[in-house]
């Protein structure tokens, strides 16, 4: 992954692209994987940073979704499962297994949620994890020393994936340019052409960093853009009708001793009705997520305050230790791209399935669905835009691709486990250099070692890349995230070839960012 030499072939190439997809999130990445290893030429254009947008404020799931199945949605349970068995055979390194307990407040909660989870679990066929089954007050005491004792009768296990969604996106980046495709970031979608039987042939395009235009010829251009999709439909037909209701879910950031063991806890419902989680992610405590329907899809949303309270008060109900405000570490916002269906504005019940749509000019917008799903929403769209383009007809060979990182044993590489076969490199730039190895910041693990491998190996460009996409320091605890700003902007800067002002600047833009991160009163 080197910007340099993609762009350069962004640039020098003068024929027609097989596929250009616009949006470099979860969706974008899967579609270039599969077009890239069918063979098609294909060429990914992302306006800010891969996983700028949803891609990167999931709740870092791998899961069937247990809600969908409470709405009785099997099929897309069921497709969901099965791609959560494929992910975690392809991405070992990333993809690992987490006991869920849904401890239980009245005598029939727990026969009425395990009956539930065992069909959820039944519904994964050979793809299945671990088993669920109900346990005892003491047991669920013993697995979540911090749960509300109070009233407690029990609780049911079932398990299901977690994952670290920006690490596999940038994963997946990698093995698109392995099997041949060009990616960029920082590479903004302009504006459509189409031919004379108006239909869309090619991009105009800018290199965001230098404002720079260019031009790119298509036989069919993939609309990935997820909350912007109607934007970018837009660009050829100014009329179409949206297609997207978006919907906004934040998740708070504490620390690990809200949930101290190896368990997340699953809270099926809650006093609006949704589920809601607290999972053990990077040694920290992850809670969310809520779901407020928004008129519009900003590219770096912020959390309500209202989406904060709620939360909070949520978490309180089933933790003894119970946080506040002040215990908020990171506190982070995403948008739904969820298909529209009618004029009602409860987006909970809006079919988190994926939808393809192709508008007259021939421009194919895929959207909605689910990070879990990437791969077979990839394959649909990548077999539909190679009819709508008359590709040469190729079979889809995504569902035994190792994903780059792809290793059996990532866990011997420690803390480095999520670079997978990545890690050695990484330990090499500390042998070169053991001050890289050292904590940039004492509340969080990453070294300079990360930084120098971000940018000369995946593509980082700014410090804040760096710290909310290539490591997770802005969404782990944004304080720890400002104070290392300025060292990564060194780091940077020498790698990149910068100056001193466009130091200060970074730390300038990313702080700006970070303050977004922080509650309120925190500022
Ligand atoms: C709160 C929340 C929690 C979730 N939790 C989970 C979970 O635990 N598990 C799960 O499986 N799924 C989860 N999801 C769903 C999942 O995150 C999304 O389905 C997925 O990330 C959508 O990816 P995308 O690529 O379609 O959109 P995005 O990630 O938003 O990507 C679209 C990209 O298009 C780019 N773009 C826009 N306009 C242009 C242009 N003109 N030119 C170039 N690029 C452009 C944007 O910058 C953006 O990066 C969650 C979603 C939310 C909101």
């Amino acid at each position: 992954m080197k910007r340099d030499g993609m762009l350069r072939q962004a640039r020098e190439r003068v024929e027609s692209w097989d596929i250009v997809i616009v949006g470099g999130g979860a969706t974008g990445a899967g579609v270039a994987v599969d077009a890239a290893t069918r063979g098609y030429a294909t060429l990914l254009l992302e306006q800010h940073d891969f996983g700028k947008g949803t891609s990167s404020r999931s709740t870092k799931l791998v899961h069937g979704g247990v809600r969908y199945l409470e709405q009785g949605n099997v099929s897309l349970v069921m497709e969901a499962l099965k791609e959560r068995g494929l992910l975690r055979q392809n991405a070992p390194h990333l993809v690992s297994e987490l006991p869920f307990i849904v401890p239980s407040y009245a005598w029939w909660e727990g026969p009425f949620y395990g009956i539930g989870l065992k069909v959820y679990q039944a519904l994964s066929g050979k793809y299945g994890f671990g088993p669920s089954k109900l346990i005892s007050k003491e047991e669920t005491l013993r697995r979540l020393p911090n749960v509300n004792p109070e009233g407690l009768t029990g609780g049911v296990v079932y398990y299901d994936g977690q994952f670290d969604d920006t690490r596999l996106l940038i994963n997946l980046v990698a093995t698109a340019a392995e099997q041949g495709a060009t990616l960029l970031n920082y590479a903004k979608v302009t504006a459509l052409h189409k031919g004379g039987d108006g239909v869309v042939n090619g991009v105009a395009w800018e290199n965001v960093e230098t404002g720079e235009s260019f031009h790119a010829r298509a036989k069919v251009v993939v609309n990935a853009t997820g909350p912007f999709t109607d934007s970018v439909r837009h660009l050829a037909e100014p009329d179409a009708v949206k297609m997207i209701a978006p919907s906004q879910g934040a998740h708070l950031v504490l620390d690990r001793s809200f949930l101290p063991g190896a368990n997340a806890i699953m809270v099926p419902h809650t006093s609006d009705g949704r589920v809601m989680f607290a999972i053990p992610w990077h040694g920290h405590t992850l809670v969310g997520t809520t779901d407020t329907p928004m008129t519009q899809a900003p590219l770096e949303p912020v959390a309500l305050d209202q989406e904060i309270e709620f939360m909070l008060e949520t978490a309180s109900l089933y933790l003894e230790k119970k946080p506040g405000r002040a215990d908020i570490l990171s506190v982070f916002a995403g948008i739904r791209p969820l298909a529209k269906s009618g004029h009602g504005s409860n987006t909970a019940a809006l079919s988190r399935d994926h939808t393809i749509q192709i508008d007259p000019s021939g421009l194919l917008s895929i959207a909605g669905g689910k990070w879990t799903t990437y791969r077979n929403m990839a394959q649909d769209c990548v077999d539909q835009a190679a009819t709508l383009a008359d590709l040469p007809e190729k079979a889809c060979l995504t569902r035994t691709l190792n994903i780059h990182g792809y290793h059996p044993n990532a866990a011997s590489f420690g803390p480095l486990s999520f670079y997978g076969s990545d890690a050695p490199a990484i330990r090499q730039l500390i042998d070169e250099d053991a001050s890289r190895g050292l904590q940039l910041d004492p509340e969080l693990p990453y070294g300079a070692a990360e930084v120098v491998w971000a940018a000369r190996e995946e593509m980082a460009r700014t410090v804040e890349d760096v710290l909310a996409r290539r490591t997770r320091a802005l969404f782990l605890n944004a304080k720890a995230a400002i104070r290392m700003a300025p060292r990564v902007a060194a780091l940077l800067a020498r790698e990149l070839g910068r100056d001193a002002k466009w130091q200060a600047e970074q730390v300038e833009n990313f702080n700006q960012t970070a303050a977004g991160y922080l509650v309120r009163d925190q500022i």
